[in-house]
């Protein structure tokens, strides 16, 4: 009979092997889909609260896998980030938007908004692949980056910060209040907006304890002089109650879902924009 330690010890070192080769099989699966661009650019409508006018998108991105099916970013983006992959993936992102805002109004007052992670921060490598991806093209249009703190938030050097002032680039703070350390980031990054996450807009006119905390993150936004953008607005009541506190815009699913950027204009058509 096999003793207990020697089974047990197989038992993790297979594990770990399958643990690996899923990695493995998993950044080899993205360079795949990035090679073969099976990933889809996607967009979301913002409005202005006021007035409903539209202004701006955000940039969402989708893979079809064709051998694993439909694959949320949910499970993607994280997984990218963990891999070192989150860098080709943004710049892929940057390279197909720009190269189709041919969908978007022409309009100083029209926003695309672009996700990337904290970690792309780093020794100022955003500020050369916007450089290379975006301004090589030089779209007009203003663009703000959506900074996301999935991880522990890395230093944000303040010259990185410089530069994107100076390129124009706008900074938002996305899932505000559900990272680690969302009020380190307030003194870091001087951002433009704070994105108000979905679930505290779901819990307005709840009694969950985060109905108060989106009441906070207004009044915080409101102190500081920073636009606030609310995510996941499904009902009127909703959009009405931020839009009473002096949330600047709204996205979800009340005004549009994600749509193909092709399938924009025919949106805008029948809603007015800014
Ligand atoms: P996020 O940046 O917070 O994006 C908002 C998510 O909420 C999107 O999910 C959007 O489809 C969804 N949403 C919008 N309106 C509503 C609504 O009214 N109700 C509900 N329940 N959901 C709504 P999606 O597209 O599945 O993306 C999930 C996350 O994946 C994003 O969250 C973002 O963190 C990440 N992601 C997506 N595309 C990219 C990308 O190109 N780069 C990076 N770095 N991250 C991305
Ligand atoms: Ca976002
Ligand atoms: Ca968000
Ligand atoms: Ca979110």
């Amino acid at each position: 009979q096999l003793p207990l330690a020697l089974i047990l010890s197989l038992l993790i070192g297979y594990i770990a092997w399958l643990a690996t080769a899923g990695r493995m099989s998993f950044s080899h699966e993205i360079n795949l889909g990035l090679a073969a661009r099976e990933f889809e650019i996607y967009c979301q409508p913002l409005v202005n609260a006021r007035n409903q006018q539209c202004t701006g998108v955000e940039i969402l991105l989708r893979w079809n896998n064709p051998r694993q099916g439909f694959i949320s970013p949910d499970v993607f983006i994280p997984l990218a980030e963990q891999q070192n992959l989150i860098a080709p993936l943004t710049r892929y992102v940057l390279a197909e938007t720009a190269s189709q805002l041919h969908h978007f109004p022409v309009s100083p007052h029209f926003h695309i908004g672009i996700n990337v992670a904290a970690s792309h921060f780093h020794r100022g490598k955003i500020v050369e692949d916007l450089q290379q991806f975006w301004f090589a093209r030089q779209p007009s249009q203003p663009l703000f980056l959506e900074l996301t703190e999935r991880d522990a938030l890395p230093d944000v050097d303040h010259r990185v910060v410089r530069d994107l002032h100076q390129l124009g680039v706008k900074l938002a703070i996305d899932d505000f209040g559900t990272g680690q350390s969302s009020l380190a980031y307030l003194e870091m990054l001087h951002p433009d907006v704070l994105k108000i996450d979905k679930t505290f807009t779901a819990a307005i006119g709840t009694d969950a304890v985060n109905s108060t905390v989106t009441d906070i993150i207004i009044a915080l936004g409101n102190r500081l002089h920073i636009d606030l953008v609310a995510e996941g607005v499904e009902t009127a009541e909703q959009a009405a109650y931020l839009r009473r506190r002096g949330v600047t815009a709204l996205q979800g699913y009340l005004y549009a879902r994600p749509m193909p950027l092709h399938a924009f204009p025919a949106w805008l058509e029948t809603h007015p924009d800014a």
